[in-house]
């Protein structure tokens, strides 16, 4: 009998078992879409088993701290009745931003797997690298762009149909009141 990604690992580290739970956290971002939030999934696992996983709830609970990652970090130590996480691996569609990455450093994550890069934000690789800082006290197994073309998309899908109804809108708000 075989388990799900077991022991299927690529010369670079991502197993199977990350691939499917990447797939997880897209269709966990794109739920988010549909609610007006910006689609950004993330789950953590512990070998084929899902700890926690959550999608960005900043809108919908006016909280800036609401981003995927961190939200199913707090899940998981809940879950586990544990704070430290150096057995989890955390799956997320899109780099996690400063605070993300410190809270995976605080949080002892083993693994990191995201998808796309952030330009603007990503504190893994693009803008600064805090998860894999060798003066911190913890390094971060990590794998950069796994599936990141799916990941991407649904950003960038996103944000044009967010443009696209903002623009519309102002169409709307030009129209003069019909006259009494
Ligand atoms: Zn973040």
């Amino acid at each position: 009998m075989q388990q799900v990604g077991s022991a299927q690992r690529a010369d670079n580290g991502v197993t199977s078992t990350d691939v499917a739970m990447m797939q997880r956290a897209i269709t966990l971002a794109r739920r988010a879409a549909a609610e007006g939030e910006i689609p950004v999934g993330a789950v953590i696992y512990r070998g084929t088993e899902i700890i926690a996983e959550a999608a960005n709830n900043r809108e919908f609970r006016a909280d800036p701290t609401g981003h995927a990652e961190l939200v199913a970090i707090r899940e998981a130590g809940r879950v586990l009745g544990e704070w430290r996480l150096s057995d989890c691996s955390l799956a997320v569609t899109l780099e996690p931003c400063p605070m993300c990455a410190g809270a995976i450093v605080n949080a002892r994550v083993g693994r990191v797997i995201f998808g796309a890069t952030d330009p603007k934000a990503g504190a893994c690789t693009t803008l600064y690298g805090i998860c894999t800082d060798s003066r911190l006290n913890h390094r971060v197994e990590l794998h950069a762009g796994v599936l990141s073309t799916h990941c991407g998309e649904l950003l960038r899908v996103f944000f044009r149909e967010r443009r696209e109804a903002k623009r519309l809108e102002k169409l709307v708000t030009r129209v003069p009141p019909a006259a009494a």
